[in-house]
């Protein structure tokens, strides 16, 4: 019997190195990963050319603000943008949405509002905040891939938790087989630099960047650890922007704690300079860091201390940035980039540092699915998985355009940035979403996922 779709004369690529040639496809899942170019029987056939082929990006970090705030995203602008960049399943945060998902009613609020709005499937982040341990049972029965707290003051309706929370959220996470994720900032040492700088009349761009200096990170990374170890929690530490970061979790994971970390294209990106340079659109917290801090970053994704590699896509009006221009402290935090996380991948990191394939597989596809429930359905291309597929041209070079953007508001840090590796065709489960820059599917066509309980 012919298979549906047979994805032919490519170079696939997975996580463990093999390479194969062609991908046969049966309703909507992986029937075989093909060696050579051998026929296989199908209704439909498509030449590759020999194009690159990799598993779609699992992208565990995005803002898409619905419900409540839809008008800063929304799922199928959100949804496009993610399919035009190769990612073919996203986690979106419970905050920067009204109300923030917390408990079991918000979640079901959310689960109905995004029903039918989004173009790949999607898993939702439950909140830890300071008053919901007890809901943490509820958002966990609904589905949620984990509970994600802030260390440091989160800017809207999602409250800060303290040493008490972390530590409750990590043993009922332990108990529930979920995991805790943390924003890792010092609160009292942030801000107190920022209102000694702020007071000194500093409104500069600057000034962003030394109130949130790499030491405030490291010690709340670090406390976050130490309590995954006494409790034996499982612990993801999301946008870490610094190796001696890295090297802590690493140390951590050696003495058996249960802890992965999570660092941004941005963070790969760009530097100070590049902050200074661009201003608001490229305001995030952490901050961008210094060069040097870039390149030990990128260090410890070569040497395999990274275990995910995301967007935190987290856009919003131009309105909400442009009082930045003149006041580095008004801007809204946060960067629109889940359409640029696999270009800076295959740009910075492929092509300019010899990061190799496979381990971008595994840090893009494997190890978020593995770590938040979702493996190997997705994250995988073992028959019987989705048919979540990314077609790349490797070699083309291309510059990133304001109209290129499928984002709700068309700004970005990542506009005028010069790319080598682009992508062509997203498949996801087996249907093509994305295609040459167009969107092949209606809002809908997205499924949403649960964390697998076993
Ligand atoms: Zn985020």
């Amino acid at each position: 019997m012919p298979v549906d779709l047979y994805l032919k004369n490519g170079r696939v690529i997975t996580e463990t190195g093999e390479v194969y040639r062609g991908v046969a496809i049966h309703d909507g899942e992986i029937v075989e990963l093909v060696a050579d170019n051998r026929g296989v029987a199908a209704r439909t056939e498509i030449d590759l050319g020999g194009k690159l082929v990799l598993p779609g990006l699992v992208d565990d970090h995005v803002h898409f603000n619905e419900p409540g705030r839809e008008h800063w995203e929304g799922y199928t602008t959100g949804t496009m943008a993610a399919a035009a960049g190769g990612v073919t399943t996203i986690m979106e945060m419970p905050l920067n949405a009204t109300p923030p998902t917390i408990n079991r009613q918000n979640l079901q609020n959310k689960q109905a509002a995004v029903r039918d709005k989004a173009v790949i499937d999607y898993a939702l982040w439950g909140g830890l905040v300071d008053n919901n341990v007890a809901d943490l049972d509820d958002l966990h029965a609904g589905g949620v891939i984990g509970f994600k707290g802030f260390m440091s003051a989160s800017g809207v309706d999602f409250a800060r938790i303290n040493d008490d929370v972390l530590y409750a959220g990590l043993c009922k996470a332990k108990a529930l087989g979920n995991v805790v994720a943390v924003h890792a900032e010092n609160e009292w040492v942030t801000g107190l630099l920022g209102q000694q700088l702020r007071d000194e009349g500093r409104i500069d761009r600057a000034a962003w960047l030394e109130s949130r200096p790499p030491a405030t990170e490291l010690e709340a990374l670090n406390r976050a650890i130490y309590w995954a170890g006494v409790t034996g929690g499982p612990l993801h530490v999301v946008h870490t922007t610094i190796a001696a970061g890295m090297q802590a979790a690493q140390t951590a994971k050696a003495a058996g704690v249960n802890v992965t970390v999570e660092t941004c294209s941005h963070y790969l990106a760009f530097d100070e300079a590049d902050f200074v340079r661009i201003g608001p659109a490229a305001k995030c917290a952490p901050p961008l860091r210094s060069r040097a801090e870039v390149e030990a970053l990128w260090q410890c994704v070569l040497d395999g201390l990274v275990d995910t590699l995301a967007s935190d896509h987290s856009p919003c009006p131009w309105a909400d940035k442009a009082p930045g221009l003149e006041n580095i402290w008004k801007a809204w935090g946060g960067i629109s980039g889940v359409q640029s996380l696999l270009p800076v991948l295959l740009t910075e990191g492929v092509h300019k540092r010899g990061l190799a394939l496979p381990d971008l597989v595994r840090m893009t596809a494997g190890n978020p699915a593995r770590i938040f429930g979702l493996y190997p359905r997705k994250g995988s291309l073992l028959p019987g998985a989705d048919a979540d597929l990314v077609v790349i041209d490797l070699d083309a070079e291309w510059e990133l355009a304001v109209e290129d953007l499928f984002y709700k508001h068309k700004h970005s840090a990542y506009v005028g940035r010069r790319f080598k590796g682009k992508v062509e065709r997203t498949l996801v489960r087996g249907k093509t979403v994305f295609e040459h820059g167009r969107i092949c599917v209606e809002p809908g066509y997205g499924q949403l996922l649960r964390r697998s309980t076993s």
